[in-house]
């Protein structure tokens, strides 16, 4: 990591940033890795994200991995961190994860093994507010998407955070959030819009809309439906936003604030 000791200023890996299908190969399901000094925190971990997140750090030495909503493009690759931590490098480990009521059942379903999720990692369920993980501050709020859906920022104790969208069907929930000058990373999953209707995601004009009101710092875009051009996205966003705005791809790194 390029980070300088004592800095505020968090590390990003996009791990993964593909949405529920993609003919983009590469393209994995949600997951973001914030780093800052000895904390580790990755949000979300898609289908297919687990490979590069191995290959970014000890995936037994997360701190948390913090689930957005219960859709597998989200979560799925738990069940490969839960098979590493438990039958990878011995002796086996155990991760903490917080995500929404019915994350540890949902897997042991999957699996048809009651206890499946518990053999390896601690599940907490997600509430709104403010918690604590090493030297991060996470903030969850609820959005409008699928259930209980959160979308969260991520701090160190002064610095600029990260304001993560996770899949959400109205902009406007992100602003409670969202302070001047954090850096957006929000999904765009249909690109220059507009949504449809039954769809609870968000499009380039409502984000580059937030962005400007809430006068962040940059703004990522991810989670792009198969199909949108990604040029005209971006121009959809700057329409209402002078600032930065670029696509994340996997292996990219950024850092958040200085
Ligand atoms: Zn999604
Ligand atoms: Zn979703």
């Amino acid at each position: 990591m390029d980070q300088r000791a004592g800095s505020s200023a968090l590390n990003l890996d996009v791990v993964g940033a593909g949405p529920a299908f993609t003919d983009k190969p590469g393209a994995t399901g949600a997951a973001y890795l914030v780093r800052h000094d000895r904390t580790a925190v990755l949000l979300d971990l898609g289908q297919g994200s687990f490979p590069r997140l191995a290959g970014l750090l000890d995936p037994g030495a997360l701190d948390a991995v913090v689930v957005s909503h219960l859709h597998p493009d989200h979560f799925i690759d738990l069940v490969a961190l839960r098979h590493f931590l438990r039958w990878g490098p011995q002796p086996a480990r155990r991760v903490r994860v917080l995500g929404p009521a019915g994350l540890a059942d949902r897997m042991d379903a999957l699996h048809g093994e009651p206890g499946f999720c518990a053999a390896a990692l601690d599940i907490e369920v997600l509430e709104p507010g403010r918690l604590v993980i090493g030297s991060l501050m996470l903030e969850a709020a609820r959005v409008t998407h699928a259930g209980e859906s959160y979308g969260f920022r991520v701090t160190s104790a002064d610095g600029p955070g990260l304001v993560y969208s996770g899949d959400c069907g109205r902009a406007s929930d992100l602003e409670t959030l969202i302070h001047p000058g954090d850096e957006l990373l929000a999904e765009v999953s249909f690109g220059p819009g507009p949504v449809p209707p039954d769809a609870a995601h968000l499009d380039g004009p409502s984000v580059g809309s937030l962005a400007g009101r809430a006068r962040v710092a940059r703004v990522l875009l991810t989670h792009l439906l198969m199909g949108f051009d990604p040029g005209e996205t971006v121009a959809s966003v700057r329409r209402s936003f002078r600032g930065p705005v670029e696509f994340v791809t996997p292996g990219d790194r950024f850092t958040i604030g200085r």
